[in-house]
């Protein structure tokens, strides 16, 4: 098939202004750190050093809180649901002016591609803090009680594969319920976060209302172990939601946790193949398969697995993979050393167990973290690449011949955040998302986020929804 050549077309770093360092902010301020020093942050497309970083220690973390409970009781709590609106509706519009500022920070510090910075990522955060403006004044309403009152201060700690819109989904509904916050960003994606820190005094927020503190996981422990915390809220690895949920279990906090997924993605043999091909692309390469509800394990229908199979990995070899800021690049870098050596080990385990791997060709660039988009065939339910979260641009392909063996397979996990079902039968769909025990099911699509529909997970995804009206439950004595 002939292919164009593409003109690099690369989106202006100049755009943004990182500082060399950042301090911790709190109470409405930036301060520097009494803890351990710093850390540094890289571009993980180039492994340049973006800015030195404050490791925030046990004494940081006590300040933050304090901050955020004399916020809480002062000011914050005691605010009318319509002024808070007020800021929140701030917050949203400032964040849609510096969108594209926004948007090249986050491409440089996690690797995702500008394009999805861009167009999903920074839209979806601003859309957040635009619905959530609009309960604020409306809780009574929401169908939790008749008197809702906030929980007081939350602590909340976030990941690194959407690092703005996590900030987003944690930090809006605590704020509308009139909740304070302490948000400790991921150690290798915290400059959005700090970003979002001056957002905070650009729009004159009360200080103590949102104070975000950096650092790795022990900052992170801190927080959640924090006395002066009501409210814990997670997102990350079910390993780390695990240890969370034990060191919160007997204190009283709420506890809501988003954790990981291996999301079936099933096609059936009457599926639009095209469209189901473009949909498979969009739910394991989208954001370099650093999603939770990745559509990781593709389930296809055992007639139509060929052709599928064969447009899929043509469609792959069209896929760029290269320069984040580049406005044709569909798979950027992998995030961070780590992740990129965790990608590599559990594909070797793929072939070791007898999987049959074929990799999109690709030429990588020669410095950074990456990894080319891949899929594995032959892969039985038992083998790690079906069962564990990956993380990464790899698709584990299974077949099925009746509806019932998908739905077994499909279900055959210890995790149940989403799934996805292609089929030309509406009745289908209805039946098959019916009988999936996962939290989100697309149809004919996938990877579609929207403010005011619920997510989360059944299992060891976690539990709680964030987004929605539902997303207001987990920020609300009752
Ligand atoms: P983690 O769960 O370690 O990181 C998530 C957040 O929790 C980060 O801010 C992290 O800080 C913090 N953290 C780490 N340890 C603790 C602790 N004991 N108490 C409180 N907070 C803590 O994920 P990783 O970055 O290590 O990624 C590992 C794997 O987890 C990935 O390969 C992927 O499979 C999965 N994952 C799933 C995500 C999801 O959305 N479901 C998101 C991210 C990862 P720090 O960044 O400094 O480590």
């Amino acid at each position: 098939m002939p292919t164009f050549e593409y003109a690099p077309a690369p989106e202006s770093s100049s755009i943004v202004d990182i500082k060399s360092s950042y301090g911790i902010f709190i109470n409405g301020e930036f301060t520097d750190g009494r803890g351990d020093g710093t850390r540094k942050t890289v571009n993980p497309a180039t492994e340049e050093v973006l800015a030195e970083v404050t490791e925030a220690g046990a004494e940081d973390v006590d300040r933050a809180v304090a901050a955020a409970r004399e916020a809480y009781e002062r000011v914050w709590g005691p605010m009318r649901g319509a002024d808070r609106a007020k800021y929140l509706y701030r917050l949203a519009r400032i964040i849609q002016e510096r969108a594209r500022e926004l948007a090249v920070l986050e491409s440089l510090d996690n690797g995702k591609p500008i394009r999805e910075s861009r167009d999903v990522d920074i839209p979806l955060v601003a859309a957040h803090f635009f619905y959530y403006a609009g309960w604020a004044d409306k809780l009574e309403y929401a169908g939790l009680g008749t008197t809702p009152r906030p929980i007081g201060v939350a602590g909340q700690v976030i990941p690194w594969n959407f690092p703005l819109l996590m900030l987003a989904w944690k930090i809006a509904p605590a704020l509308a319920c009139g909740n304070t916050v302490v948000l400790k960003p991921a150690e290798t994606t915290p400059l959005t976060a700090l970003a979002f820190a001056e957002i905070c005094q650009q729009a004159e927020l009360p200080p103590g209302v949102v104070n975000i503190v950096t650092g790795a996981g022990e900052t992170g422990r801190l927080l959640v172990e924090h006395a002066g915390v009501d409210k814990v809220a997670f997102t990350g690895s079910t390993d780390v939601g695990r240890a969370i949920a034990k060191a919160v279990a007997g204190t009283g906090k709420r506890l809501t946790l988003e954790l990981g997924g291996k999301a079936a993605n099933i096609v059936f043999d009457d599926a639009p193949v095209d469209q189901a091909v473009e949909g498979i692309v969009n739910g394991i390469f989208f954001n370099q398969g650093h999603v939770c509800c990745a559509g990781s394990r593709l389930l296809v229908q055992e007639s139509v697995a060929e052709l599928v199979l064969d447009r899929l990995k043509r469609r792959m070899a069209l896929l760029r993979v290269g320069d984040p800021l580049d406005k044709n690049t569909d798979v950027g870098a992998i995030n961070s050393a780590a992740q990129l050596e965790r990608i590599r080990e559990l594909t070797a385990s793929g072939e070791e167990e007898g999987a049959a791997r074929w990799t999109a060709p690709c030429e990588l660039p020669d410095r950074g973290f990456w990894f080319a988009p891949t899929l594995f065939t032959g892969v039985s339910q038992a083998h790690r690449i079906a069962r564990e979260e990956i993380f990464g641009p790899v698709l584990s392909v299974l077949t099925f011949r009746t509806p019932a063996e998908a739905v077994e397979k499909a279900n055959n996990t210890p995790y149940g955040l989403s799934a996805g079902v292609w089929t030309d039968k509406g009745s289908r769909i209805l039946a098959i998302a019916d009988r999936l025990r996962a939290g989100v099911v697309w149809a004919n699509t996938f990877n579609k986020f929207d403010p005011a529909s619920p997510f989360g997970g059944y299992k060891e995804s976690g539990y709680g929804r964030e987004g929605g009206r539902h997303g207001l439950e987990a920020y609300l004595a009752h």
